[in-house]
């Protein structure tokens, strides 16, 4: 394949497009269009090591500069792709620039959720998705400075560990009834909350937030019971809309993502789309969906590439994720959702155990917290839907993959 390969958006995903073809000798022109003042840069230390301050900028990008500096590719920061014509195979910029493409890749990832409260705008109240507002955090992260969060999922909760570790006095306001409540079950979200207030993290479940107060800068978190949470920093951390919006108005076709059949493919036959922004089919769990994870936007980046390329790859993966907090290495292979058991493996009071979801007997899903080794076992089992003997599963002494048909 030697045509033209433009690139929208400029993050994990669209890095490793260019590394790929690359890889495969792709010929003609690659340009990536990116809003950031980055190169592609990895996500994941964001809300752990480098908010610590124990990791360099440098160590954050995905591929060195100089491996963008090539005759064939052509990076564009600081430029927004504002519309796309399908039938003429163009991209326009926010300068008005055009860009002709041959195979199209939407690499747009997701934006976070914004709440929109009373005092919302106010200077000290944060997100987190990029380096600038990580930056921007750090500016106000000294020992002693009151940080409450919104939002006890992944980005909540990590950033509550790295807070509390600076010095910082850390409350985290959660609407949900436990923390990471989307991901993992009852017991794991126990585990994770006894380790927050044992830390010294004052964890509020089941609270609403009514509103920020202050003059020109945050000053208090106001609650819905009317309790007020003094506040010199919020940080709000409540999931991630997929960045669909560029796609829709071309009349490509979403819906909760931009829908992909299993090569990447959108609804025009020019146009791949990958990572964070894509709602798309696993053969392996048997349905559709839409995942924020960097293993995806690699494995989705890898799949566009390589059907750009004339091969006929399929994507079908088993998800995984990971979440530092403290010392705690959380790692989670498969989705748990429709489980019907879910099993204990070790004791939680030891710091090192798993749950392992089944449904009908069936492996769906672990969440290993620092026990790695019924992590890197379950993928394979939960790939092809290994039926587990329940009888022995709580056994922790008999190795995963030997409880497996
Ligand atoms: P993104 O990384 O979002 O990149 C998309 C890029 O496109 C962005 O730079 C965006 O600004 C740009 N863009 C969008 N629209 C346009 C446009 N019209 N024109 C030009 N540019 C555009 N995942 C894990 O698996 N494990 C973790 O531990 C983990 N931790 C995380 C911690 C944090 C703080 C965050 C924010 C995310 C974390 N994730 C983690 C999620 C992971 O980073 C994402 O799944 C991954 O970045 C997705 O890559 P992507 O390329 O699809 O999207
Ligand atoms: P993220 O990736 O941003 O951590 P998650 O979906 O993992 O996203 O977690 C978001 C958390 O925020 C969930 O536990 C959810 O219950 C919580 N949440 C959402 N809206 C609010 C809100 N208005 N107030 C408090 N917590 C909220």
């Amino acid at each position: 394949m030697s045509g033209n390969i433009v690139i929208v958006g400029a993050g994990h995903a669209a890095g490793q497009v260019v590394a790929s073809l690359r890889q495969k000798n792709h010929s003609g022109k690659v340009t990536l269009l990116g809003d950031e003042a980055h190169y592609p840069y990895q996500r994941p230390p964001l809300s752990k090591k480098f908010l610590a301050g124990e990791m360099p900028a440098a160590r954050l990008y995905f591929k060195p500069p100089e491996f963008y500096d090539h005759p064939n590719v052509t990076v564009h920061q600081n430029t927004t792709a504002t519309r796309i014509d399908l039938n003429k195979r163009l991209v326009t910029d926010d300068s008005g620039n055009d860009y002709k493409y041959e195979k199209l890749v939407m690499a747009t990832g997701a934006s976070v959720r914004k709440l929109s409260i009373p005092g919302a705008t106010l200077a000290g109240v944060h997100y987190l998705r990029k380096i600038t507002d990580v930056e921007a955090m750090q500016a106000q992260m000294r020992a002693g400075a009151k940080l409450t969060i919104v939002g006890a999922g992944y980005i909540g909760l990590e950033v509550a560990a790295v807070a509390q570790k600076l010095g910082l006095q850390v409350t985290v306001v959660e609407m949900a009834d436990r923390v990471m409540s989307r991901v993992v079950s009852p017991a794991v979200s126990a585990f994770y909350e006894s380790e927050h207030r044992k830390q010294g993290v004052n964890l509020m479940l089941s609270t609403g937030i009514a509103s920020f107060s202050g003059d020109t800068s945050v000053q208090a978190v106001e609650l819905e019971n009317g309790d007020s949470v003094i506040s010199d920093m919020v940080l709000i951390g409540i999931g991630v809309i997929p960045n669909i919006a560029l796609a829709e108005s071309a009349g490509l076709i979403v819906d909760n993502g931009i829908q992909v059949n299993e090569r990447c493919l959108t609804s025009d036959d020019n146009v791949y789309a990958i990572g964070d922004c894509t709602n798309h089919p696993n053969e392996l769990l048997g349905r559709r969906l839409r995942l924020e994870s960097v293993h995806n936007a690699l494995e989705q980046a890898k799949t566009a590439a390589a059907n750009i390329c004339g091969e006929q790859l399929n994507y079908a993966q088993v998800p995984w994720f990971w979440s530092d907090q403290y010392d705690l290495k959380l790692q989670i292979a498969g989705i748990s959702s429709g489980y019907d058991n879910a099993v204990l493996r070790g004791d939680p009071a030891r710091r090192s155990f798993s749950c392992v979801y089944t449904k009908s007997g069936r492996i769906v899903a672990v969440d290993a917290i620092n026990a790695p080794k019924d992590f890197m076992q379950s993928k394979s089992l939960i790939g092809r839907g290994a039926l587990l003997d329940m009888g022995l599963l709580a056994d922790v002494e008999i190795p995963l993959k030997e409880l497996a048909d």
